[in-house]
């Protein structure tokens, strides 16, 4: 039997270990996808570090990661519209098909979604099974790197796009991967100021090197102060909230113009007070719960601005061979870094 090397929880527990499991067999209506390069996300870190939804969700053993992109390498039986060889980005979520929100175009709520690298083997290794509807083929020459990031990179698509954009004031709230990756998306889409905040100086600086406007540290100064200084007293239109922290969501509602729109991705991780009279409603502020990617509305979009000219290099900032991915664990648990690039077939 041919094997992989994979990075897998074996039981429950910290940490994860170096294996070698057999290649899976696409079944029905699956592929073979051989890994070019994938990404270390959060989730991932979560999962390494076995907290608390870890241990809700996840059932070892388990391959983990979701981001990546590779080349179709088998197809299952039924298969159609994919070639072997084809080169790919996979969306991480599968959905049932069936009910009711998959049936009426909205399967980024499916109710009984399945995510790869958490629910079933991920990509943490040399060759994952995945569902041949969640491939998204590239026709065009697109740098690995890149392709192995639209999963948080769509994230970051899709609560920007929730927003009228265009001539805009926008405050982002949280520039981890996700926030900064959707610095040049609100650019492209024609916003006039941006703004963003975080409590971690190294993401402050790659915000910068996006180009934002301004970028304030909430811990030395003043959020809600700094944002009316630099919008004429007025606050923002848009705010994209993509830290979960709750004094952080507080702050970007006091800094939305009334009217304003804001998008909310970032996920707290318990649950968070607001004074929802003044934060929301007397402002008549529109609010936007995002998960996900729209299947595939969202690739579009994503794909359109890459072909654009949108550059996301400056979020690659690490790269490590599978054989070291647990110093990008750590490195991502630290929060210093942009994304971080594991190569299976790296030295
Ligand atoms: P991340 O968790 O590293 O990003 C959060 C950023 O917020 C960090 O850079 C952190 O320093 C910053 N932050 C923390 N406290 C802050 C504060 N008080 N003010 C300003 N910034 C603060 O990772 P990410 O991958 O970019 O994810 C962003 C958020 O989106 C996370 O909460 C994640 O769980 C969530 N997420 C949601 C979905 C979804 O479908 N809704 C999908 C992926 C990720
Ligand atoms: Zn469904």
């Amino acid at each position: 039997m041919e094997t992989m090397k994979a990075a897998a929880k074996l039981e429950p527990g910290f940490g994860f270990e170096l294996v070698e499991v057999p290649i899976p067999k696409p079944t029905a209506g699956e592929v073979l996808v051989k890994v070019r390069l994938s990404a270390i996300c959060g989730t991932d870190v979560h999962i390494y570090q076995w907290d608390q939804w870890a241990q809700n969700r996840v059932k070892p053993p388990l391959i983990f990661g979701h981001e990546f992109c590779g080349e179709v390498a088998e197809l299952g039986p039924g298969v159609k519209g994919v070639q072997i060889g084809d080169f790919v980005s996979v969306e991480t979520h599968f959905t049932c098909g069936v009910c009711r929100f998959c049936r009426t175009g909205r399967g980024h709520i499916c109710q009984e979604v399945k995510i790869v690298g958490v629910d079933r083997n991920g990509c943490f290794t040399e060759y994952v099974t995945v569902p041949a509807e969640n491939l998204w083929v590239w026709n065009h020459d697109l740098d690995p790197e890149i392709a192995a990031i639209l999963d948080p990179y769509g994230n970051a698509v899709h609560t920007a796009l929730a927003c009228d954009l265009a001539g805009a004031r926008v405050l982002i709230i949280g520039v981890g991967p996700i926030g900064l990756a959707a610095i040049p998306v609100v650019k492209r889409a024609g916003a006039q100021q941006v703004i963003c905040s975080d409590v971690s100086s190294y993401r402050l600086d790659l915000a910068r090197r996006f180009g934002v406007d301004l970028a304030v540290d909430p811990r030395r100064e003043d959020l809600y102060a700094k944002v009316r200084e630099a919008t004429g007293g007025q606050g923002v239109d848009v705010l994209l909230e993509m830290s979960g922290n709750e004094k952080a969501i507080n702050d970007g509602f006091k800094c939305l113009i009334n009217g304003g729109t804001a998008s909310l991705l970032g996920i707290p991780s318990k649950p968070v007070s607001i004074d929802l009279a003044d934060a929301l409603i007397f402002k008549g502020a529109t609010i936007y719960g995002i998960n996900g990617r729209k299947m595939f509305e969202t690739w579009y979009q994503a794909q359109a601005l890459l072909e654009g000219g949108l550059d996301l290099t400056p979020l690659i900032t690490h790269r490590f061979p599978l054989e070291r991915i647990g110093e990008g664990l750590e490195l991502m648990k630290a929060g210093q870094c942009g994304k971080i690039i594991i190569d299976p077939n790296g030295e």
